[in-house]
């Protein structure tokens, strides 16, 4: 009789994973369930999630309330296409309540499946607008680097970050990358490499900037004190279109609803997804400013993805964000990450780190010299909490619920894990 195979071994042989090596898999760990920011993996083990895995996870795990959510309208319509003229009830609802809770303007919104597809979708329209405006050749979006933007040809050429973007070529033409916000940049010397740029490729030739309000992935990045004001003004001086990549920074992960309010951004598009969900069904939204609208008013959007507004993720997203709003939590996401990141501070003290910081619940420790952050996220994973490494950088996004027993542990194992580093 054959030993039937372990799933540690069905998926060596079977799952290519992002971002893995192929051919040569680590063991995985394989989660099997999850409450509020508590995580078990098959064996039993128990974990303090502290990234979301991928920042989604806004509410917490395991909530009863969306899988009846989504158990019932699977029952009475899973799936119809939103194409054309066709619509159904969830999502007309879903758009109606983003408006409410979107900065002025952002009354309309065009639905994907994650945030790739948003960016992508971003990139389109503020391209058609130029185009139907008689200027096709404002193309050029700029962007910058560090910046996380997707992974299809034009979002990944939108991303800052050159390891990601290696061996994929040839990637969409027209991205123009700036220098890194950093926190302890100086703000009008960003401000004057913007200026230089439009002089130097012709503001008639750029479509759009695009920018996460608090860079993510390239390290929990905040901008310095005055960048963003200075970047709208001089963007409107020459009639370029902001579009912000809030996929990580919507519903409230800054402790706002939107990065834009944290940052008086008067955006043209967000991009948005994530925590729309929580990741509960896979789902995203792109906000278009009236200005945009009027733009393209007239224009057939010839462009959509087979599960555009999908009922089951609308109706999932609603009572998400009824959660999200009934339980205070972008309040919660405020005041737990200050608590984080004022426990984590003390870590700069140490050789090994370069900074800790962080906006709400987005809190990053950079280590100093060229450190590998991936032994430090290891460290902490064998005892039980979750932390993510990129690059040099630690970077964390626990569940808005996190418990503050909980979020202080993580703080504790983190450093000391950090004050092992030579
Ligand atoms: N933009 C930002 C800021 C992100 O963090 C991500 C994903 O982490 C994306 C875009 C891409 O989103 P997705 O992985 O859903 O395609």
């Amino acid at each position: 009789m054959s030993v039937p195979a372990t799933l540690t071994e069905l998926d060596a042989a079977h799952v290519i994973h992002p971002h893995a090596v192929v051919g040569a898999p680590a063991a995985p760990v394989i989660w099997a369930r999850g409450r509020g920011a508590t995580l078990w993996d098959i064996d039993g083990k128990e974990y303090i999630d502290g990234t979301c895995g991928l920042w989604q996870c806004a509410v917490g795990h395991g909530r009863p309330e969306l899988a009846r959510v989504a158990a019932e309208q699977i029952e009475r319509l899973e799936f119809y296409a939103s194409f054309w003229n066709f619509a159904n009830e969830p999502s007309i609802r879903l758009a109606a309540r983003l408006a409410e809770l979107s900065p002025a303007g952002l009354d309309r919104v065009f639905f994907t499946n994650g945030g790739s597809e948003g960016i992508e979708t971003a990139i389109k329209l503020v391209r058609l607008a130029c185009h139907v405006q008689g200027r096709p050749e404002r193309n050029v979006i700029l962007s910058r680097k560090s910046a996380y933007h997707g992974v299809g040809v034009a979002s990944l050429a939108a991303t800052g970050i050159p390891p990601l973007k290696e061996g994929f070529g040839p990637l969409a033409p027209g991205f123009v990358h700036l220098s890194t916000p950093t926190r302890r940049a100086d703000a009008d010397a960003l401000v004057a490499e913007l200026r230089a740029t439009i002089d130097e490729l012709g503001a008639e030739t750029i479509a759009a900037f695009v920018g996460e309000p608090v860079m993510g992935v390239g390290g929990m990045i905040p901008p310095p004190d005055g960048y963003w004001p200075q970047v709208q003004a001089v963007l409107r001086e020459h009639g370029i279109l902001l579009i912000l990549d809030e996929i990580v920074t919507g519903y409230g992960r800054t402790g706002r609803w939107f990065g834009a309010q944290r940052y008086d951004l008067d955006a043209d598009v967000i991009v948005t997804a994530k925590a729309l969900t929580s990741g509960y069904i896979p789902m995203g939204a792109v906000f278009v400013h009236d200005r945009l609208v009027e733009l393209l008013a007239g224009t057939a959007f010839r462009h959509g993805f087979t599960y555009n507004g999908h009922p089951v993720g609308s109706a999932v997203a609603l009572a998400n964000l009824e959660i999200i709003e009934r339980e205070g939590l972008v309040e919660r996401a405020a005041s737990v990450g200050a608590r984080m990141l004022e426990r984590l501070q003390p870590v700069e003290e140490l050789e090994a780190v370069a900074e800790a910081r962080g906006v709400g619940l987005m809190l990053g420790v950079e280590l100093a010299g060229d450190r590998d952050a991936g032994p430090v996220a290891a460290g902490a994973l064998e005892q039980g909490v979750v932390v993510r490494a990129s690059g040099q950088k630690i970077v964390m996004s626990p569940p808005f619920v996190i418990e503050d027993a909980q979020a202080d542990r993580i703080v504790d194992v983190l450093t000391a894990e950090l004050r092992k580093l030579a």
